[in-house]
């Protein structure tokens, strides 16, 4: 007979962790309470990094984890961590593993005196119907949940193209598939040669680590447009934007356009209008067909991903002082095969051009989920209207294909993004994780 369990949470990063926060703080019992994920609970993917130099994309009071005190954050680093490095002209930013302490911590004190039942395994699969969901994991058990909330966050990269390794123990390691932890800098020379594959915060990631450890070696960034995120700003909100009355994807366009002053987009003036016009985006997007959804992603996605991401000062830093050796060279294409030998890695371009390097690391982002590919596939849930993750409706329950949602099967987090707009940054999910607490004890 497989394991009864009341709640199950499917994910061990910052979703899943402050969900459990959440969950507890509203009276939940900790023993009704599961979390099945791999790691330790509330670093995932994004802040169980290695690296000193992966750091936050958002200064010191933005990463909001209980609405009613916005500087728990910000606080407790300035008790808890020793960053020297951390302080610049436009706010705090802490390494990502700082900040993975932070959430760690956090659960460890909202379930104390004792632990949160975590399972380290992945769910491989999810079957059954309302109120009895069987989870398969990957340890080869299998368990029964009345409720269940999806949290896997961000997949992690997998090569968008074809990679050949011609046999040989050095040729596979001149290809770095997820350098999202930044284990893989140790094995880096500072003189070689290396390619990064795609041009967003995960190549800055790794510009930063590569310049902080005095690299030597020319760096090439291959995307489809040869610029970066521009740093953070010490924006701030001042004004509210007064929306017209009824919106379409071409109206939002140009009221952004005209809103937006014609200052350079790193300036605070640029960046204090943007954040102004963000709150407001999501509602608007939640009332858009699927069509417009689609067809404003398609237009706007990349300049969107370009803006909103922006990076820390010091990442930026970093590699202006590498642009200024000469050390960086965009290569502008999309890559169609990567070949690695034992002395070198080539990567081919549908352009024609060829790329040659020591080591090529892949910074494409995220990949597909497979979990939720499988309840699509399994028909307990729909894709999203971008057909990048499964839709939710307002209060994150799981649509299915009979047009309904289910009541006892929820997701939040950055796989939410398609059905209720903005939701990747740490603050976002955190009030996902607030409201739906509140819905699951007052049984909305
Ligand atoms: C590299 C990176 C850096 C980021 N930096 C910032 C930042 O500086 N500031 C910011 O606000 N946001 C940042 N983000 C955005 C990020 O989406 C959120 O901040 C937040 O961390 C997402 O939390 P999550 O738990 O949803 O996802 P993740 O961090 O991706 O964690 C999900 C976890 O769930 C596990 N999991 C997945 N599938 C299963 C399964 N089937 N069974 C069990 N477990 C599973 C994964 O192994 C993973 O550990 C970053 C994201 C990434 C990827």
């Amino acid at each position: 007979m497989p394991n009864l369990k009341d709640l199950v949470i499917i994910g061990d990063g910052f979703a899943a962790a402050v969900m459990a926060v959440h969950l507890l703080r509203r009276g939940i019992p900790r023993s009704s309470i599961t979390v099945i994920g791999p790691g330790e609970l509330g670093k995932g993917s994004a802040y169980n990094c290695a690296s000193p130099f992966f750091r936050l994309n958002v200064r010191e009071d933005l990463p909001i984890v209980f609405s009613e005190d916005p500087l728990h954050f910000a606080r407790w680093a300035q008790q808890n961590i020793n960053d020297a490095q951390a302080k610049t002209e436009a706010g705090y930013f802490y390494r990502r593993q700082d900040f993975g302490r932070y959430v760690s911590e956090l659960i460890t004190h909202e379930s104390e005196p004792y632990q949160l039942e975590q399972i380290k395994a992945k769910v491989l699969s999810l079957s059954g119907t309302e109120n009895n969901w069987q989870l398969e994991l990957d340890n080869q058990s299998t368990l029964i949940a009345k409720q269940v909330i999806i949290a896997a966050g961000n997949p992690s990269p997998t090569w968008s193209c074809k990679v050949i390794h011609h046999q040989s123990a050095s040729a596979n390691s001149r290809s770095i598939e997820n350098p999202w932890t930044g284990y893989f800098l140790e094995d880096i020379d500072a003189q070689e040669n290396i390619i990064l594959l795609g041009g967003g915060l995960t190549a800055l990631d790794a510009i930063n680590a590569l310049e902080g450890r005095k690299h030597q070696g020319a760096i090439y960034v291959i995307g489809p447009r040869a610029i970066f995120p521009p740093a953070q700003a010490l924006w701030q909100k001042q004004g509210q934007p007064v929306w017209p009355q009824k919106v379409s994807p071409a109206t939002i366009v140009r009221f952004m356009r005209n809103y937006l002053p014609s200052a350079p987009t790193n300036s605070p003036e640029w960046q204090s209008a943007w954040e102004e016009l963000r709150p407001n985006l999501n509602s608007l997007w939640q009332q858009f067909s699927p069509h417009q959804k689609k067809s404003l992603f398609k237009r706007l996605g990349w300049l969107w991903s370009l803006y909103r991401f922006r990076a820390s000062p010091q990442t930026i830093a970093a590699y202006e002082r590498l642009k200024e050796k000469n050390q960086i060279q965009f290569v502008t294409g999309r890559a169609k095969e990567i070949q690695c030998s034992a002395s070198k890695v080539t990567a081919f371009l549908e352009n024609g051009i060829e790329v040659n390097g020591d080591r090529i690391l892949n910074c494409t982002g995220v990949a597909p989920d497979h979990l939720l590919h499988q309840l699509i596939e399994s028909r307990l849930a729909i894709a999203d209207p971008l057909s990048h993750s499964i839709a939710v409706d307002q209060n994150f329950r799981v649509l299915h294909l009979l047009g309904g949602q289910w009541n006892s099967l929820w997701m939040i987090g950055p796989g939410t993004m398609g059905s209720l707009g903005d939701v990747i940054a740490a603050s976002a999910i955190a009030k996902q994780a607030e409201q739906l607490a509140l819905e699951l004890v007052q049984g909305v």
